[in-house]
């Protein structure tokens, strides 16, 4: 069984290619600019047993076919980790490609299991220190950086995201910091920078909770190029959602 938020069976978003997303409930995280925040407390669930979900996902085989597979995103798809394993296990029967879309908050022996099945990863990078990235997801990053390393070791095939927050990660010393050492890792084949965005804004206020970053507008075009070629200084492949 899953805590399944929501399902998307044809996603194009360059996840990569044509995509079959599964939006799983809870995360341990609560980023301030969360534009799902519905999908962070664990008793709003839908239970979905895996034999179900293979089959839907099966059925979108056609649409897709080598160019294309299956995404469990969220939420945190991780501290569901020990029952995606029977479900990547099945896909990967079917020959089907499987990412998993994380901040990789945790890090245990179903984690590592559940890696052995999983294709590509999009990881989620918020802030390089520790107290901005505390200030934004009320979370420590130190399991992130152990895991990119972890990635890089194992070579496997990564795209890091990056939500560009003014005043909040974007600052140009720790990008470059980031970057200066990450950089040089081969499992990383892009970046993809999020500019933020307000659209989540009115579930906070739907959720009767106080969204912090109501004083904030979206980074300007010039933020976000220049952010752009910052990160160009260190990769190939860098795009803007
Ligand atoms: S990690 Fe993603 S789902 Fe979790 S709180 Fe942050 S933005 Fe929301």
């Amino acid at each position: 069984m899953l805590k399944v938020h929501s399902i998307e069976s044809f996603w194009t978003q360059e996840w990569p290619w044509i995509r079959f997303v599964l939006f799983l409930q809870w995360c341990f995280f609560k980023c301030i600019y969360c534009h799902n925040p519905d999908t962070i407390p664990i008793n709003w669930w839908k239970e979905m047993e895996i034999d179900k979900i293979v089959e839907m996902i099966k059925q979108t085989v056609p649409y897709f076919w080598t160019r294309g597979g299956c995404t469990i995103s969220g939420g945190e798809p991780l501290v569901q980790a020990k029952n995606l394993i029977d479900l990547f296990k099945k896909l990967k029967k079917e020959n089907i490609h499987t990412c998993l879309d994380t901040n990789w908050c945790l890090w245990n022996k179903d984690v590592e299991e559940l890696l052995e099945y999983t294709d590509m990863i999009l990881l989620d990078i918020k802030h390089i220190d520790n107290d901005w990235h505390k200030k934004i997801t009320w979370q420590e990053n130190k399991n992130v950086f152990n895991f990119l390393d972890y990635l890089e070791k194992n070579n496997k095939r990564t795209w890091i995201r990056y939500v560009l927050v003014p005043w909040y990660s974007d600052q140009e010393e720790y990008i470059n910091m980031l970057w200066e050492k990450y950089g040089k890792y081969k499992c990383i084949e892009r970046l993809e920078i999020l500019p933020y965005h307000t659209f989540g804004e009115h579930k906070w206020k739907e959720l009767w909770r106080k969204y912090e970053l109501h004083w904030v507008a979206a980074p300007t075009e010039e933020a976000v190029q220049k952010a752009e070629n910052l990160f160009k200084k260190h990769f190939k492949e860098v795009y803007v959602r």
